[in-house]
């Protein structure tokens, strides 16, 4: 296998307190070398020059559609487009057709992924059978066979016995759940965020409760029966929550998701569909908790929650509409030119909240530029400034609120495994 030098590029790399210009060597797959000045004459060489390199991002709550909705998503395409957004890693939700929910399913994902994967595709495993929340599933197996966590996204797990059972048995594999913290009788079939403004639109709302209880149970069942992650955190009630939770010890993690964090209710504006999500938009109030526990620590991870849909899912009446916003590709410089370059964070903590966080919590041997650690790399250009243009995305899906919004920070070269999968220049290819 080849060898790659990178020569003058800014590393960043949180787990190892690392912020200076450095050069990096990689062979075989793997961080060979890491010092200020590395020769290689034989090495394929690339000058980094005014270009920051941090540990490859990973995205753990990912839809690829595939099996079943492959008119949305494929594991090809859905790994493309996180190659070019510069994630090295992304775990796929159970919830295809039919779902991730025995040992069959996950080998076959692994399969598809490794012939058609352009970056590491993880299967996450379902629950309980048919995300039904009735039967729990062949947990240990399921991980035996490839499954990094646990999930019935898509759906919440209505019954606290059947999630106390779940966590008993990803507890004895040391796994994790990850949780959609919603209560469906306070949904009540609402399409966005209940407050003055869903009456104004004439649409049916759903209550800030509707998670908040959901998050306020999965707390007690934590501290009683184990670890949860619960995923696209959306209310300050329920950040308020998880904040005196995590002071008290409960084994709880949590992620929220970039819409949640630049857009609110608003959005929805003149009914447009792809400002509807699951959870929905919320307030400034809550935008702004959001922001603060970012920088608090109250929030793990910054996950996409991809979810492409085709276009006609989403060209039809609010209602009816499907929920979700095709992520992968913005989420990098949507973040880093809406919280690093104003300062609201520091580019640490976003590669903390996008790499580092989610391979401590998932035990992934990743999240980090040591040497001796697998070569997966995101190199970002803080000075490439473009629009986003969902004509141009790799994903099926072009369901974004984000569509023409001016952006920095983009990734401008993604590595996995040694090999380099996507370049600012040429897009994504894959190296002979
Ligand atoms: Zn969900
Ligand atoms: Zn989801």
């Amino acid at each position: 296998m080849s060898t790659l030098l990178l020569k003058n590029g800014t590393v960043v790399d949180p787990a190892q307190g690392l912020h200076k210009k450095l050069d990096l060597l990689i062979a075989d797959g793997k961080i060979t070398g890491l010092k200020e000045k590395i020769s290689a004459p034989d090495a394929e060489t690339h000058d980094l020059q005014d270009k920051i390199v941090t540990p490859g991002l990973i995205d753990m709550h990912v839809h690829l559609r595939e099996p079943g909705q492959e008119e949305k998503e494929t594991i090809k395409t859905g790994s493309k487009a996180a190659a070019a957004g510069g994630f090295t890693s992304i775990a796929c939700m159970a919830n295809t057709d039919p779902p991730a929910d025995d040992v069959s399913l996950i080998k076959h994902i692994q399969e598809v992924a490794r012939r058609h994967g352009i970056v590491n595709v993880l299967p996450i495993g379902a629950c309980t059978i048919g995300l039904r929340g009735e039967f729990i599933t062949q947990i240990g197996e399921m991980q035996r066979f490839g499954a990094v966590a646990f999930s019935d996204d898509g759906q919440p797990i209505g019954n606290a016995q059947v999630l106390r059972k779940v966590l008993e048995y990803t507890g004895m594999f040391n796994s994790v759940v990850i949780s959609h913290c919603e209560d469906k009788a306070l949904t009540n079939g609402g399409s966005m965020n209940e407050s003055a403004l869903s009456t104004k639109l004439g649409l049916p709302g759903i209550p800030s409760a509707s998670e908040a209880t959901m998050v306020a149970r999965d707390i007690e069942i934590a501290k009683n029966f184990g670890r949860i992650h619960l995923a696209h955190i959306s209310t300050k009630e329920s950040l308020d929550l998880i904040r005196q939770a995590k002071k008290l010890g409960a084994p709880i993690t949590c992620e929220t998701a970039p819409h949640y964090l630049l857009l609110t209710e608003e959005a929805v504006g003149d009914y447009n569909t792809n400002a509807k999500m699951s959870p929905p938009l919320r307030q400034e109030a809550d935008r702004l908790a959001l922001i603060e526990a970012l920088r608090d620590g109250t929030i793990d991870i910054i996950a996409t929650d991809h979810a492409p849909h085709t276009l006609d899912d989403k060209r039809v009446e609010f209602n009816l509409a499907a929920c979700g916003v095709s992520g992968l590709e913005t989420a990098l410089p949507l973040l880093y030119t809406h919280f690093v370059q104003t300062g609201q964070i520091t580019l640490e903590r976003l590669i903390e909240l996008m790499s580092v966080n989610p391979a401590r919590i998932f035990a992934l041997d990743k999240g980090t530029l040591k040497p001796g650690a697998a070569a997966d790399l995101t190199v970002i250009d803080p000075r490439l400034t473009k629009k986003v243009d969902k004509t141009k995305f790799y994903s099926k899906g072009k369901n974004t609120p984000f569509d023409g919004w001016e952006l920095s920070g983009w990734a401008a070269m993604t590595i996995v495994g040694g090999q380099i999968k996507y370049t600012a220049e040429k897009g994504v290819w894959l190296k002979a």
